[in-house]
């Protein structure tokens, strides 16, 4: 079915692309593949788009955001549908993790882009610069690219997308190629949001391009200001090579291999229940999860036979379906890749208790929930991004043990730590990742005002919060000086001045008194020292 996208201004033979649905195998829809000529328009629109958009009031800018965030929350169930249509999740999983962070996003940046944006005063410290007044300005750096994955395929596009249009820039953005319904029906949202304030000026400051990822790669050769990219380490390093060529900033969201950590004194019930969903939901693939999960020797075997229990219990199937708690892997190539990592880790000496096989009969790209112990480090199964339904366990006997394991990784993305408070929380502050959730896990994403990033391999900078917000700017400082008519003790010429001024650095740092008072006899020829 022909998706009804067209490109603007495009004349002659286009190339498509299709998706499918990944539960059914059904085709959704086609779409164009973006030229560089095509990226280029877009930006182009962008960068026309953001000189009037910069200039609307921020008040009016966040009214747009808050009536963006009463849409997605108007039309929740259907949008609900398109991302569960081309992602596979569960409904339940497209309704919270995509459109109600993305609606929440969108209220945050409505009521804090103030905050970045504000102008600073800059004290002068130094006596001879004191007759200045400084101010640090912020200004949005003009046309954001987004490049964005297929796993939470409105959440993390829009948010970005907000921050960025909060903050005064405009967007251009490149969905996955293999959800690029959920980012046209994002594009829907804003335009009817821009409409129904009023601002109905041509372009709009978003602007979407689908493709594959050629047209990625356009889009970091074209004149952006910055790129937002979220995917895997493969083409985080492909981008960050095709940006360093041009200086182009990037932020990188990557992958991760999140360690959680279960301590003697956690409540194995809720513990077991939480490595359960935090492994499995969105079948696994989630950036922030559960992918090694470190359990202390005195609760390994309960904890062990409560996952197991927990796990048998899960309903997979097609996840528009009201009750199904998992849902299909994304493609038949994802599913090789996990049943590769597990089958190598067998084939090494690991248990499989439950799962550990593809499930044919469901459809080609179900994978039944896996867990697993008897695991060691050179496993794939530890190392590696997964991106699958596969719960590995593994023991250990002491604090320092777990935070070893734990941080024992190239990647660091976020973790979880459970026990009691304050165990944990000591627990907590030696893990190595971007974020680290005691009693809780992945919720973290959701919280619109904390930063989301990672360390290691999984990436560089920030996304979401004030953080985010800010990256997407950039300062300018303001100076003006408050005696115009005076020419400065430090200009031309320097002959005869090098003493006085050797006295005056002296007079700023002296530690007594009685010092201070004779640098400044002794710098006094400075302020009569006759300049050119
Ligand atoms: P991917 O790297 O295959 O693709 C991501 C995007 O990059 C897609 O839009 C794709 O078309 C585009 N692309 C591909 N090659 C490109 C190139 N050479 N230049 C520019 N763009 C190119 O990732 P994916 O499979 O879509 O997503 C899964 C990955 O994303 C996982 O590794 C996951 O951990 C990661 N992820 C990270 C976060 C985070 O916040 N850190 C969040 C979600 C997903």
């Amino acid at each position: 079915m022909d998706s009804g996208i067209h490109l603007v201004g495009r004349s002659g033979p286009i190339d498509r692309f299709s998706t499918s649905n990944p539960a059914t195998g059904e085709p959704i829809a086609d779409y164009p593949v973006a030229s560089a000529e095509d990226v280029s328009a877009a930006v182009a629109r962008a960068h026309q788009a953001q000189l009037w958009w910069s200039q609307v009031p921020l008040l009016r800018r966040a009214a747009v955001l808050r009536r963006l965030a009463q849409l997605l929350s108007a039309e929740r169930e259907s949008l609900a549908a398109v991302i569960t249509s081309e992602s596979g999740k569960p409904l339940q999983e497209a309704l919270l993790s995509d459109v109600m962070v993305a609606a929440d996003a969108a209220l945050f940046c409505a009521e804090n882009a103030a905050v970045v944006l504000r102008t600073q005063p800059i004290p002068h410290s130094n006596p001879a610069l004191r007759f200045k007044r400084g101010k640090l300005s912020w200004r949005p750096l003009g046309v954001i690219g987004i490049i964005s994955p297929w796993n939470y395929p409105l959440s993390i596009p829009a948010a970005d997308a907000f921050a960025a249009l909060a903050t005064g820039n405009a967007v251009v953005l490149k969905p996955s190629e293999l959800t690029p319904q959920s980012v046209l029906e994002l594009d829907r949202l804003i335009a009817a949001a821009l409409d129904a304030e009023q601002l109905t000026t041509l372009p709009r400051p978003f602007q979407v391009i689908t493709g594959l990822g050629p047209t990625g790669q356009h889009l970091i050769a074209s004149p952006i200001d910055k790129l937002i990219f979220t995917g895997s380490v493969a083409t985080g390093r492909r981008v960050a090579v095709a940006a360093a060529a041009r200086l182009l900033p990037v932020t990188l969201e990557l992958g991760g291999k999140d360690a959680m950590i279960v301590l003697a004194d956690a409540d194995l019930d809720t513990a077991s229940s939480a490595a359960v969903w935090g492994s499995m939901m969105n079948a696994g693939q989630t950036c922030i999860s559960v992918v090694r999960c470190y359990v202390h020797r005195s609760v390994y075997s309960p904890f062990l036979a409560r996952c197991l229990d927990k796990i048998k219990q899960l309903k997979i199937g097609d996840g528009s379906l009201p009750d199904t708690d998992l849902g299909p892997l994304i493609s038949f190539r994802q599913l090789q890749i996990v049943e590769h990592q597990v089958e190598e880790a067998r084939a090494l000496g690991a248990i499989v208790h439950i799962g550990g096989v593809p499930l044919p009969n469901l459809g080609s790209n179900f994978f039944a929930p896996t867990l697993i112990t008897d695991l060691d480090r050179s496993m794939c199964l530890m190392r590696e991004e997964t991106f699958g339904p596969v719960l590995p366990v593994v023991p250990f006997s002491s604090d320092e043990e777990a935070i070893a394991f734990a941080n024992d990784s190239n990647f660091g993305l976020a973790a979880s730590v459970w026990g009691s408070t304050a165990h944990a929380t000591s627990v907590a502050r030696q893990i190595a990742a971007g974020a680290v959730l005691v009693n809780d896990l992945i919720s973290g994403f959701a919280v619109s005002a904390a930063p989301h990033g990672g360390i290691k391999l999984s990436g560089i900078g920030r996304t979401h919060g004030l953080l985010g917000m800010q990256d997407l700017l950039r300062p300018c400082y303001l100076d003006v000086d408050l005696l115009p008519r005076m020419k400065k003790l430090w200009w031309y010429p320097y002959a005869g001045n090098f003493a006085p001024m050797s006295a005056f650095t002296e007079l700023i740092h002296a530690s007594t008194l009685l010092r201070r008072l004779t640098a400044a006899l002794r710098a006094l020829p400075a302020f009569f020292h006759r300049r050119r």
